[in-house]
């Protein structure tokens, strides 16, 4: 495949080996947390792990433990990545794709793919892919979620906040109450959004409380939004939809999901509300296929967040016997293709999963949910921020489709420069905006030229 573009000397990718950028911090602190989180976790639940699996499981402890021993040895001290045992969906892919990059992007030999020097997207998505990896290559291990508890413990400390964004979309559900106008769907847009402050792959796998709840950050941050196209959105796209609902078929909206626990909480109220308001027939939601940057949603995580939603309260309860009767009558659909968990930016989906890109050239909207999803539609580039959103997508207009992200990675772009002004009085020389996840953009593209 084409590694290498004329945008490499326009907008040069991210990469963790210029110190003080978030790339840096990432690759020296947050990736080996990770590992070692990990460790710990298995040796912690070694005797719940041999009670299980029967004292056979200790090699397959042992093994891990080696690899990921050697793993943070190799980011600490930025080695060459290696090749992946070719096992599971797209294994041998992934290695033709170190190969590619080892040889096109970094062929002179003055720079190796190492974990500081390749491109930081590439280099992270081969992180996970690795540790994934590590137990798919067990006997006994092969199937275990090493992030669930993570996950999990996300939901459960959040269910005072679940059982409020429940009840406010009980609310709206309900058969006598009034039609939402704009700011009623714009306002669910904005509890999708505010869902993605919590991320479990920026702390490092530490547990993140949100202390304001979505349905209140969504009345209170728009501030802190630097760019909102979602009304823009709603008056082109999903109003017609409504409008249109008798004549049109097939009016599909897809959410390519980000993290399990409040986040998904959040898009499925969002997805939901997108049913009962009828702009949709059905909802796809795209989660990914194994356990990836941390908190990302696997479809046992979809399915133990529906089963889990009465943990919160009654309404919780109620809210989630709806999702499961739009899952009974298949207007709320979970699928989980290969190319989310790839290092494939989105202007390729056309070339790398052909049959993914033909289903969203018949959708109506594509929803992003987070910051993987939103470095991947602009390629994890050190774009001037005054470039337009448009071109940083670089053509990828299967559909119109909506970003809904807030901001944990140096790449950003379609900033107005009154925006830039307003930000740069207030930190100067200081990026701290762009990765704190504070901040947020709602960005809409999608049509060809
Ligand atoms: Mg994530």
């Amino acid at each position: 495949m084409a590694i290498i573009d004329e945008y490499d000397h326009l907008a040069p990718r991210l990469r963790g080996k210029k110190e003080g950028t978030f790339a840096y911090l990432t690759v020296k602190d947050r990736w080996p947390k990770i590992v070692t989180g990990l460790v710990d976790q298995l040796v912690r639940k070694r005797p719940e792990l041999i009670q299980e699996y029967g004292p056979a499981v200790e090699t397959d402890i042992a093994s891990i433990l080696e690899k990921f021993s050697k793993l943070r040895y190799e980011i600490m001290t930025d080695k060459p990545l290696c090749t992946l045992p070719e096992n599971g969906s797209e294994g041998r892919a992934w290695n033709q794709l170190i190969f590619d990059m080892k040889t096109a992007f970094m062929p002179d030999d003055v720079e190796e793919l190492t974990f500081f020097k390749g491109p930081w997207l590439f280099v992270e998505c081969y992180l996970y892919r690795f540790i994934y990896s590590a137990f798919l290559t067990t006997e006994k291990l092969s199937e275990m979620d090493y992030f669930q508890d993570t996950k999990q413990r996300n939901f459960l400390d959040h269910l005072e906040q679940i059982e409020e964004a429940a009840a406010f979309m009980n609310k709206i559900s309900e058969k006598d109450a009034p039609l939402h106008d704009l700011f009623g769907t714009n306002t669910i847009f904005k509890m999708s959004l505010w869902g993605n402050r919590a991320d479990m792959s920026l702390t490092g796998g530490d547990n993140q409380i949100m202390k304001m709840s979505c349905v209140v950050a969504s009345a209170k941050l728009s501030e802190y939004i630097l760019v909102d196209d979602v009304n823009e959105m709603i008056f082109h796209v999903l109003a017609p939809l409504q409008v249109n609902k008798g004549n049109s078929k097939n009016r599909r909206i897809d959410i390519v999901l980000d993290n399990a626990g409040v986040e998904l909480t959040n898009d499925l109220v969002l997805a939901d509300f997108l049913l009962i308001r009828d702009f949709a027939d059905k909802v796809v939601l795209h989660g990914k296929a194994f356990p990836w940057f941390v908190s990302d949603v696997t479809e046992k995580d979809f399915t133990w967040t529906i089963d889990s939603f009465a943990k919160a309260g009654p309404e919780g309860e109620i809210f989630g016997n709806q999702l499961k009767s739009h899952i009974g009558n298949k207007k709320l659909i979970f699928e989980c293709d290969s190319f989310w968990t790839s290092p494939h930016p989105f202007y390729v989906m056309d070339r790398e999963a052909p049959e993914l890109f033909k289903e969203f050239c018949s959708s109506s909207l594509l929803i992003f949910k987070g910051d993987l999803n939103y470095r991947k539609l602009v390629g994890d580039r050190d774009w001037n921020m005054d470039t337009s959103f448009k071109t940083a997508c670089r053509g990828f207009a299967p559909c119109p489709f909506i970003a809904l992200r807030t901001l944990k990675a140096e790449t950003v772009a379609g900033i107005s420069s009154a925006v830039l002004d307003k930000i740069n009085a207030q930190f100067e020389d200081n990026n701290s905006w762009m990765t704190s996840g504070e901040y947020a953009v709602c960005q809409f593209g999608g049509f060809a030229a």
